[in-house]
């Protein structure tokens, strides 16, 4: 029987709450922003505290984290990353991920002989073997391939280095070779290559022709974007182990904590699957109903499988909705009285149904009812954020558990 290497599952934590939250619902890895050099800058970046407090909670658990530093840097931007990626080293961060090869070259002469690899980021759009051997032979350990290669390309890609690779496999597409685009610095004065993306492919335009408007005013069906599709790779998550691929990555530091939990959790559910019987292994329909409890655009395959065409375009409204609201979390259980501590995070009222699930894709759905604020004081509806509740719950559940309710879109906000 052939034997597989098992790849890390790589989750984006825009924040420490999200990354011990992507921790325990199994990511192997978790890459984060500083607050430097780092190419999200709307994703709450880390403080050097909150990076030291991340690795330590990760490496407690055996995850590791890798510290994103793949903005491009104009002249007079690289002051001050010799320290930074000192620090880091410092720190105990695992490894770093840069694009810009000035970058690249101050971090392999700064952390030589440290435990902190370095990472060719997705902005650099690698996609063949011999960058990938290029970048090998100035010390990278890694390469995450740009997200415009297709498995035949993979294959041959894997077949000239053993680089390690990491490919995404779940999240949001650009429309242009991974953030190499300037339509957001000319429409709203922000740096897609410096964090500052305002995703303008995704507004609605009118077209005009001849100075004539050609769409019909105000119908959203008819405007024109350039707004792909989400790619998720769901499916296809064996093909990726047989590629060898060494690390499968999660999009999207700037998701919610429902995203996060969600996503990290089918892709993990799927990955152990492979790995206790290969020969078996089909993608389930419960892990794709799972991922679309969740907000985005639709599902794709980007590249993978063919260059993506009109399909993979969101034009107009979309064909398909997310339809559960994330409405709380778990903060504590009481085993003795069956009572779960929760957080609400978004309005929900006794009678409703409501699914709880955790780690280790356990799901199960219920009324909620009886519900009691610190008080003792019975609710009928859980309005204010953040308020805190105890209810009842059918099963045994965790802190970190989540709790969603169907029937109301869920805007992805924390
Ligand atoms: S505007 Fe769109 S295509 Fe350009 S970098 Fe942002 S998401 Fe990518």
């Amino acid at each position: 029987m052939t034997t597989y290497k098992r790849p890390e599952v790589l989750a984006p934590a825009g924040t420490l709450e999200k990354l011990k939250i992507a921790i325990q619902y199994g990511a192997d890895a978790v890459y984060i922003g500083g607050e430097v050099f780092g190419l999200r800058t709307r994703a709450g970046n880390f403080s050097y505290e909150e990076i030291a407090e991340g690795v330590e909670f990760a490496h407690a658990r055996g995850a590791k984290v890798y510290v994103a530093a793949n903005m491009v840097t104009h002249e007079g931007a690289l002051d001050g990353a010799s320290e930074f990626f000192a620090k880091l080293a410092e720190i105990g961060v695992d490894g770093t991920i840069i694009s810009d090869p000035a970058l690249i070259e101050i971090a392999l002469n700064t952390l030589r002989g440290t435990a902190t690899e370095v990472h060719l980021s997705t902005q650099a759009s690698a996609i063949n073997g011999e960058t990938l051997n290029f970048w090998k032979r100035h010390g990278l350990t890694r390469a995450v391939l740009g997200r415009e290669v297709s498995f035949d390309e993979i294959a041959k890609i894997r077949a000239k280095t053993d680089l390690e690779i990491e490919v995404f496999i779940h999240g949001a597409m650009c429309i242009s070779y991974s953030g190499r685009c300037v339509l957001s610095n000319h429409m709203s004065l922000r740096d897609a290559n410096r964090g500052g993306c305002s995703q303008s492919c995704r507004w609605r335009y009118d077209i005009y022709g001849d100075g004539e408007l050609l769409n019909e005013k105000g119908d959203v069906n008819e405007q024109f974007s350039m707004s792909a599709v989400d790619m998720c790779m769901i499916k296809y998550v064996d093909q990726f182990i047989k590629l060898g691929m060494d690390s499968l990555k999660i999009e999207g530091r700037m998701k919610s904590i429902h995203y996060v939990s969600t996503v990290t959790n089918v892709y993990k559910k799927a990955v152990d699957s492979f790995m206790e019987d290969p020969e078996n292994w089909v993608c389930k329909q419960e892990w794709i109903d799972e991922l679309w409890k969740v907000a985005q655009r639709e599902m794709s395959t980007g590249f993978y499988l063919h260059d993506p065409a009109v399909e993979e375009q969101l034009f107009g409204e979309r064909r398909k909705r997310p339809e559960y609201s994330f409405i709380g979390e778990v903060l504590a259980y009481d085993e003795a009285k069956g009572i779960a501590h929760i957080r609400q995070r978004n309005n929900f009222s006794a009678g409703d149904t409501i699914e709880f699930y955790g780690p280790g894709f356990v799901h199960f759905t219920q009324l909620a009812q009886d519900m009691k604020d610190k008080d003792g004081e019975e609710l009928d509806y859980c309005p204010h954020p953040m308020m805190e509740l105890w209810m009842p719950v059918a099963q045994k559940v965790e802190p970190g558990f989540m709790i969603r309710k169907m029937g109301q879109t869920d805007h992805g906000n924390p």
